[in-house]
């Protein structure tokens, strides 16, 4: 089973994979932007205003109660078989970078080393004061707001609604991009920027696409495939 990618990777030495909520989703981690995932009855404001810098600043203590109740993964979640083929793709010296979406750090998890977190991760928290970090453990065995030692609040490193893109990841991600012979992207409608629109620094031979609905860049597309990420990458 498809061949025509397995001959695409093999012929490539610097892939870029970029990839959205559905990759994580095969890993058990709902999609907070669909309906029934974590819209929850509990919260009665939109995830999107909850997860909203001004949201956070305004009201933070219950911020952090929709944070830690929906956003933060478990010690159940593991990395799937996508996760797992795209770092050993990484050793064999075939993929250049993974750039996601996605804020759980499943691939690092997975063993992969260049990653672009796009919206930040969970796994990375700050104290808005002196800069101090701390761990997933630290922000969920806490309570109400978390507080540093010095007493300044602590904020994960998660891009926030009104927030801007890291420069420097967003930078690393596109210079990736620009540079990659192929690129396959998943798990992802391609339709929420700005992140949609990197694809655009794409000048390589090969756009993969594997998402099981159609997305606006199938016409730009080499290979189309309507199949989960996780099922693709076990047949390679
Ligand atoms: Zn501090």
């Amino acid at each position: 089973m498809y061949e025509n990618l397995k001959e695409i990777i093999e012929n490539s030495s610097k892939i870029v994979f970029f990839g959205g909520a559905g990759v994580s989703t095969e890993s058990g981690i709902p999609d907070f932007r669909s309906p029934d995932g974590l819209y929850s009855q509990k919260y009665d404001v939109p995830p999107e205003t909850i997860l909203s810098h001004t949201y956070f600043m305004r009201h933070t203590e219950k911020f952090f109660e929709f944070y830690r109740d929906k956003m933060l993964i478990d010690d159940t979640i593991k990395p799937n078989p996508a996760h797992y083929k795209l770092a050993e793709l990484e050793k064999k010296g075939k993929l250049a970078a993974v750039v996601t979406q996605n804020i759980d750090g499943l691939h690092y998890m997975a063993g992969s080393k260049t990653v672009y977190e796009l919206h930040g991760s969970i796994h990375r928290n700050y104290c808005m004061d002196c800069k101090k970090s701390y761990s997933l453990d630290y922000i969920k065995s806490s309570d109400g707001i978390p507080r540093c030692s010095c007493g300044g609040i602590i904020k994960p490193d998660v891009v926030l609604y009104e927030e801007g893109l890291d420069d420097n990841v967003t930078d690393g991600a596109l210079r990736a991009i620009s540079e990659a012979d192929t690129m396959l992207v998943a798990g992802t409608s391609l339709t929420v920027y700005p992140a949609a629109g990197m694809l655009r620094y794409f000048s390589g031979s090969n756009l993969v696409l594997i998402n099981l609905a159609e997305t606006p860049f199938d016409g730009k597309a080499n290979l189309v495939i309507r199949d989960k990420i996780g099922n693709v990458m076990s047949c390679l």
